[in-house]
C-alpha cells in the first residue's frame, strides 16, 4: 500500500519502547510521528543491561545491528554485607549499553527511516481523547509519589568483580555492569531517606552509605565517577499502572517490572514487537482500532503476567533486611532457585 494511503500513527514517548516501535512502523512505511519531552543523547536512571528479549524480537524490530557492539554479560554475583554470597552464569547473556548511546542510536535510526521526531516537546493532548485511534502511549511510568528513589552514575576507572554485580543493602539494592567506552554503570534502588541532603553528584554515594553499603560507596568514589552522568528519579511505582481501557499503552506505561530482573527494557522492546503488526494492519485499514487494541493487550497480558507476578514477589526479599540473611544463606548453600526465578521473570 502506498504511504500516502496509510493512516498515520503518533507515538508519545521516545524511550526504548516508543523508538523501537517507531522504527518497526517506518520499516512498513507507516507515517509515524513521535514526541518526547527530552532531548538526545541524555543519561537515564537504568541498570543499562537488557535481559530476556529474543533474537526474533531484535530482528523483527530491525534493531539487531544497534546492539552489535554491546557488551555480552554472561555471569552475575550477589553480595551481602560486602561479601560475595552467590555467583552464577546467566542462562542467556545480557546486553550492556548505556541509555545515553542506545536511545540516541534508536532516535537517529527512526529519523533516518523518515519518522518525524519532535524531541524536547511534551505531548499536549488536551484537545484529543487519550484513546484517539492512532495514538500510542509509550511515555514511561505513570508519575506518582512513591517510597522509592532510583539513582545512577557512570564510573570511568572501576574493575568489575563480575559481569553483573548485585549488592544487597538495607531497604536498597545496587548493581554494577559495564557499558561502552570502558565505563561502568552503577545504579541503585533505595527506600527514600528524607534526611539525606546532597548534590546530585554525591547523592548516590550518600544513599549507599545510609543503606549499609559504605564499602561500595568507597569503591565507587575511588573509581573516577563522571558527575555529568549522575541522575535520579523518584516517582517509581512497580506493577500495572491501572490505566483506562480503550487506549494503546505500551512499555513501562503499561506496567513496570522491578529492576533487579534487568527485564524492563526487554519488556519495552517486546511490547513494541507485539504491537507493530496490529498497528500496521490498522494503518492499512485491515483492523479497526478496537480490534487492534484487543490483540495488542491480550498478547501483552499473556506474555507478561507470570513474570510480573514472580518479580513482584521476589523484589521485597532482596531489599528487606529481615529476608536478606535467609536469602544469603540459601545462596551460600546453593539452594537458591536462581535458574527457576530467572526463567519465571524473563
Ligand atoms: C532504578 C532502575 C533501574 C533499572 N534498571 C534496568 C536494567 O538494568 N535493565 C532493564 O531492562 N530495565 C531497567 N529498568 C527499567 C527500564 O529503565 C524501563 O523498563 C524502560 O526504560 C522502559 O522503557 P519505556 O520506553 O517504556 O519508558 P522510558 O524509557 O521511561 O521512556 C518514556 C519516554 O517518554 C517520555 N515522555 C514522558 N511523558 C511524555 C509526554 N507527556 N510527552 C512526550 N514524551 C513524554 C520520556 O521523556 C521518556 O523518554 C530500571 C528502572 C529503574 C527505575
Amino acid at each position: 500500500m502506498e504511504e500516502g494511503l496509510m493512516k498515520p500513527i503518533t507515538i508519545v514517548g521516545g524511550g526504548i519502547c516508543g523508538l523501537a516501535l517507531g522504527i518497526a512502523l517506518r520499516h512498513h512505511d507507516v507515517p509515524t510521528k513521535l514526541y518526547d519531552s527530552g532531548t538526545y543523547p541524555r543519561h537515564r536512571v537504568c541498570g543499562e543491561f537488557i535481559c530476556g528479549a529474543t533474537d526474533e524480537v531484535y530482528r523483527d524490530l530491525h534493531i539487531e545491528d544497534i546492539f552489535s557492539d554491546a557488551h555480552r554479560h554472561s555471569s552475575t554475583s550477589w553480595h551481602y554485607q560486602g561479601k560475595p554470597v552467590f555467583q552464577a552464569d546467566l542462562p542467556v547473556p545480557a546486553l550492556g549499553m548505556s541509555r545515553y548511546l542506545l536511545d540516541q542510536r534508536l532516535a537517529r535510526r527512526f529519523t533516518k527511516l523518515g519518522g518525524t521526531l519532535h524531541d524536547d516537546t511534551p505531548f499536549e493532548w488536551r484537545n484529543e481523547s487519550s484513546g484517539t485511534p492512532g495514538l500510542v502511549w509509550a511515555n514511561g511510568r505513570v508519575v506518582e509519589s512513591s517510597p522509592w528513589i532510583g539513582l545512577k552514575i557512570h564510573l570511568t576507572d572501576l574493575a568489575p568483580l563480575n559481569d553483573l554485580e548485585l549488592h544487597l543493602g538495607n531497604h536498597a539494592y545496587a548493581g554494577l555492569s559495564a557499558v561502552e567506552s570502558n565505563r561502568m554503570n552503577a545504579c541503585g534502588l533505595f527506600r527514600k531517606r528524607p534526611g539525606i541532603r546532597a548534590r546530585k553528584e554525591t547523592l548516590f554515594f550518600e544513599y549507599l552509605k545510609a543503606s549499609g553499603l559504605s564499602y561500595l560507596a568507597e569503591r565507587l568514589q575511588a573509581a573516577k565517577p563522571d558527575p555529568a552522568s549522575a541522575i535520579g528519579v523518584s516517582s517509581i511505582r512497580f506493577g500495572p499502572q491501572h490505566l483506562p481501557d480503550g487506549k494503546c499503552h505500551l512499555g513501562d506505561h503499561y506496567t513496570a517490572i522491578p529492576p533487579f530482573t534487568g527485564n524492563g527494557m526487554s519488556m519495552a522492546l517486546e511490547c513494541a514487537w507485539l504491537a507493530w503488526d496490529p498497528l500496521v494492519k490498522w494503518s492499512r485499514d485491515h483492523l479497526s482500532w478496537e480490534q487492534c487494541l484487543q490483540i495488542i493487550h491480550r498478547q501483552i497480558r499473556q506474555r507478561f503476567t507470570t513474570r510480573l507476578q514472580v518479580a513482584q514477589w521476589v523484589h521485597p526479599l532482596l531489599y528487606t533486611p529481615g529476608f536478606q540473611p535467609l536469602l544469603a544463606t540459601m545462596a551460600r548453600f546453593r539452594i537458591l532457585p536462581f535458574q527457576s526465578i530467572y526463567s519465571l521473570t524473563h
